[in-house]
């Protein structure tokens, strides 16, 4: 009996989170990153929980705060070897060589390990159970509250690539997060020597809330410069400054609306919690609404050579019955019309450079949306319907301005447009794409927002 070895509860739930536990995380770990895990494709997985009811000593000792537990001792013992094995199995890119310091365990983000101890059951038979949940992407098929917004902001910056920061709050007091992308992405970075050394795309969604595909876009776009390795090497040569929910009042609202009715276009989250047009404060010195300043801040400390404003519009027509049936604000918004985007890029001919870069821009776009057939179909019918019943009988208003099936309007509309402004002469081209997205959801919202990788420049 003396030579015979009675395994105790716990060393056999040890055998058994080590046989069984870890070597299927690994498994998991290894399909998930291609059998190469390694720090930028962290993280592996977004929860691995251990629950345990064990009959163990667990109690105070009566010696200041001294205590005997041996469930104490295996919750540390499940937490930190399982990020020290998880540390152990994470090889390290050469390329990312620099930014990983010599001590990396702590640099390590694998996901977070969950030990749950119940009280320690006195006699009875012990039971242990593990489960692991995936780390989930960014959605794609459901509207993003603030809430959910601030919460996936903080999951995408356990990713190594990403920064993220508040930039402000708003006027009801609701954070607004941004995002800062570029490689390398050291302890150090020098900002001049970026914004000088490449150029900076800024991109901010969600000015009028209820246009609510610009948040998924954005987000999922960060995911992916993380991620796909094809698109991580679009930010060793471009700066991304990403600010996906400008307007989190009006977004609340719409959000709350949407829950009554689904599919209507919730216009009342368009502008802010005062009425008011955030557009219309973001240049002003001392805006009424706080949210303004942070296109402000983010123009004047990034000085984006291109800068993307995403909106949107309804996806079905757009009535007023009381006001001459079409909206009179909006009157060439009254029907849908497709994806298409209003481009302004310089082209004075005093800057030949940048008047040819804005050429080159546009014909990148084109190229792009062409290489779509799901949208270059979708696009054709909508236009054909705009055609038949708005730009038919208006054109003067309602006109389409297609180059290759690509609906751009770059036509000088305005004896300002081409003004050369301060702004002008540091933002070299500006887009406001607009999609059917009010109010998007399900299939047709994962339509709007899906990404490729677009074609070589
Ligand atoms: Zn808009």
């Amino acid at each position: 009996m003396a030579d015979t070895d009675i395994r105790s509860d716990l060393e056999r739930f040890w055998a058994f989170y080590q046989e069984d536990v870890l070597k299927e995380v690994y498994t998991h770990i290894l399909e998930k990153t291609g059998n190469r895990p390694s720090f930028d494709q962290q993280p592996y997985f977004k929860r691995l929980s251990v629950e345990l009811w064990l009959s163990e000593p667990d109690y105070r000792l009566g010696l200041d705060e001294e205590v005997v537990s041996s469930l104490e001792a295996l919750h540390d013992e499940l937490y930190f070897d399982t990020l020290d094995f998880l540390r152990g199995i994470t090889e390290i890119d050469p390329a990312e060589g620099d930014m990983i310091p010599e001590d990396s365990s702590r640099y390590s983000a694998p996901g977070n390990i969950l030990p749950i101890f119940h009280p320690s059951l006195e006699g009875e038979a012990a039971a242990a159970q593990a489960e692991g949940a995936g780390a989930r992407s960014v959605p794609t098929d459901e509207i993003i509250s603030p809430e959910m917004c601030l919460e996936i902001v903080r999951r995408l910056s356990s990713n190594p690539g990403i920064k993220s920061y508040i930039a402000g709050s708003f006027y009801e007091g609701r954070d607004i997060p941004v995002l800062e992308i570029f490689a390398p992405l050291g302890p150090y970075t020098s900002l001049p020597r970026l914004v000088t050394a490449k150029p900076t795309l800024y991109m901010s969604g969600r000015q009028h809330a209820n246009e609510v595909s610009s948040t998924n876009y954005i987000l999922r776009f960060a995911e992916l410069l993380a991620q796909d390795p094809e698109y991580r090497s679009y930010a060793t040569k471009v700066n991304f400054v990403l600010h996906p929910l400008e307007n989190p009042d009006g977004a609340a609202l719409a959000y709350e609306l949407q829950k009554l009715t689904p599919f209507h276009s919730l216009h009342a989250g368009r502008y802010s919690s005062l009425g008011m047009d955030i557009g219309s404060q973001t240049g002003a010195a001392r805006p009424l609404l706080p949210e303004a300043k942070v296109r402000g801040k983010l123009n004047r400390k990034w000085l984006p050579d291109i800068y993307l404003n995403l909106h949107g519009y309804p996806s079905h027509e757009w009535v007023q019955p009381f006001s001459g049936y079409a909206p009179y604000l909006f009157r060439d918004y009254w029907i849908p019309r497709g994806w298409f985007a209003y481009f302004r890029a310089l082209s004075l001919p005093l800057y030949p450079d940048l008047a040819e870069a804005g050429q080159d821009l546009q014909g990148f776009i084109i190229r792009g949306m062409q290489a779509r057939p799901d949208i270059h179909e979708s696009n054709r019918s909508f236009y054909d319907r705009y055609y038949r019943w708005a730009a038919r009988w208006q054109p003067h208003m309602n006109y389409l301005e297609r180059y290759g099936g690509v609906n751009l309007y770059t036509k000088r509309r305005s004896s300002r447009e081409e003004r050369l402004s301060e702004r002008r002469r540091i933002t070299f081209a500006e887009e406001t794409p607009e999609l059917m997205d009010e109010t998007a959801q399900g299939e047709w919202l994962v339509f709007l927002v899906e990404q490729r990788p677009g074609p070589s420049a």
